[in-house]
C-alpha cells in the first residue's frame, strides 16, 4: 500500500459545477460561481468583503499594496513560514525582520515582537500555523501601540478560531489559501479577506488591473478606464466552480480531518512517549481546523530516520518550513544563525504524516501501525 502525504479528491459537485460554468457562457473571472463564492465566505467568515484571487500568495500580494507598503518599510513575520509570508512585502521593497516562534504552537512568539518594532515597522503578519491560533489579543494590542497594520497569513486557518473568534477576522487583511494540500481546494486558488470597509474599492480596483471594472459591472459607472497601479489577481469562474463544490462540502471534509487528527492521537500518544517525540499542542481557547499531524521528533538525526522509515514503507511523511532568515534572501536581509533559536530547532525536528480529505481507514490504520514500528535505534 502506497500512501502519499497529500492527495487531492474531490467532494461532490465539482465536475456538475464546472460543466454548469460553461453552461453560464462566463469562465474568466468575477463570473457567477465567483459570485457565490464571495457571498458564501463572507456568511462563513463574517467580514465586510471577501475576493478571490489565484493564492494566497496574491492576496499577501495585494495586502502590501493596498498598504503601500515600500522601500524602508520593515515588516514583522515569523521565520517558522512560507516564503510568500515575506515575498509579497519584500516585493514592495520592505526588510523582513524575522521574530521567532514560540516552543508549544511554534506561532509567532508574541512576547519577541515589541523588541523587533521600530519607527519603521508598518505591518505584522501573523501565521496560524496548523491552524492554531496565534495570540491575537496581545498581538493587536502590540500593533495599536506600534500603529502598524496586521495582515493574517491565514493559509493554515480556515474554520479556525481564537476565543470563539473566526481568524481572518483580526487583520485589515487576511489572505487564505485554496492550494491543493489544503483543507479546501480548487488546486490553486487563494482569497482576501478585507475587514476594513475603507480598503474595499481600492482592493478591487488593484485586483482587476488598476481598472474600475468592478463599478462598471455593478452599473456605478458607464465605462471602465484606467484608475490606479494593479495587475490580474482573479481566479478563471471554472476554479471558482470547483472551490463552491468544496467549500458546500466543508462540514463533510472538516468532520473528515478530524476523525483522522484524533485518531493519529490516540493511537500515537504512548508511542510518542517511547521515542521521545512530541505531538501537537492546541491550547483550550483555540479551534483547530485539523490542518496538520505533525510530530516533534528528538533531533534531526530521529526526524530523518522516522522519515526514511515510512518512506520504505511507501508512505510519505514530510518535513516542513526551512528557516526563512537563514535562507539565501534571509541572509542577505540580515539573517543570521541563532537569530531565532526555536525556529532552527523545530524545523530540524518536524514531520507531518498524511493526512488529506478521502483518506480511507485502511490507509489511516497501515498510517498508524507502520509509525509504531519506528523505535529510536532504527
Ligand atoms: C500554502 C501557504 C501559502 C501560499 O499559498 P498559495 O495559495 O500557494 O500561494 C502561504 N502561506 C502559508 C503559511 C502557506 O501554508
Amino acid at each position: 500500500m502506497r500512501i502519499p502525504f497529500n492527495r487531492p479528491s474531490m467532494a461532490g459537485n465539482e465536475l456538475r459545477y464546472v460543466t454548469e460554468a460553461f453552461g453560464n457562457g462566463h469562465v474568466s473571472g468575477d463570473g457567477e460561481f465567483t459570485r457565490r463564492c464571495h457571498v458564501l465566505l463572507e456568511e462563513l467568515f463574517g467580514v465586510e468583503k471577501v475576493l478571490l484571487t489565484t493564492s494566497c500568495t496574491s492576496a499577501l500580494d495585494l495586502s502590501a499594496l493596498l498598504l503601500g507598503v515600500g522601500p524602508g518599510d520593515e515588516v514583522i513575520l515569523p521565520s517558522f513560514t512560507f516564503v510568500s509570508t515575506a515575498n509579497a512585502f519584500v516585493l514592495r521593497g520592505a526588510r523582513p525582520v524575522f521574530v521567532d516562534v514560540r516552543p508549544d504552537t511554534l506561532n509567532l512568539d508574541e512576547e519577541q515582537i515589541e523588541r523587533s518594532l521600530s519607527p519603521r515597522t508598518k505591518v505584522i503578519v501573523p501565521v496560524h500555523y496548523a491552524g492554531v491560533a496565534c495570540e491575537m489579543d496581545r498581538i493587536r494590542e502590540i500593533a495599536r501601540s506600534a500603529e502598524a497594520f496586521v495582515v493574517e497569513d491565514n493559509a493554515h486557518g480556515l474554520f479556525g478560531r481564537y476565543k470563539g473568534r473566526a481568524l481572518g477576522t483580526f487583520g485589515a487583511f487576511a489572505a487564505q489559501s485554496f492550494h491543493e494540500t489544503k483543507n479546501i481546494s480548487c488546486g490553486e486558488g487563494g482569497a482576501l479577506l478585507i475587514n476594513d470597509r475603507a480598503f474595499i474599492e481600492r482592493a478591487e480596483i488593484l485586483r482587476e488591473k488598476g481598472t474600475d471594472r468592478s463599478r462598471f459591472f455593478r452599473g456605478q459607472v458607464d465605462k471602465y478606464t484606467w484608475v490606479d497601479v494593479g495587475s490580474s489577481y482573479l481566479p478563471s469562474d471554472l476554479l471558482a466552480a470547483v472551490l463552491l463544490a468544496q467549500l458546500e462540502a466543508r462540514e463533510a471534509i472538516q468532520a473528515r480531518r478530524r476523525a483522522i487528527w484524533e485518531a493519529y492521537r490516540g493511537a500515537l500518544e504512548d508511542w510518542a512517549v517511547t521515542v521521545s517525540a512530541r505531538l501537537p499542542i492546541v491550547p483550550d481557547h483555540c479551534d483547530q481546523p485539523y490542518h496538520l499531524f505533525y510530530l516533534l521528533m528528538p533531533d534531526r538525526r530521529a526526524r530523518d530516520a522516522f522519515i526514511g522509515h515510512l518512506k520504505a514503507r511507501g508512505i510519505g511523511a514530510v518535513f516542513h518550513y526551512l528557516p526563512l532568515h537563514l535562507s539565501p534572501m534571509g541572509q542577505r536581509s540580515g539573517g543570521r544563525p541563532g537569530d531565532c533559536p526555536v525556529t532552527e530547532d523545530v524545523s530540524d525536528r518536524l514531520v507531518r504524516l498524511p493526512l488529506f480529505n478521502d483518506m480511507t481507514a485502511g490507509e489511516l490504520e497501515h498510517v498508524i501501525a507502520e509509525v509504531k514500528t519506528f523505535r529510536e535505534a532504527d
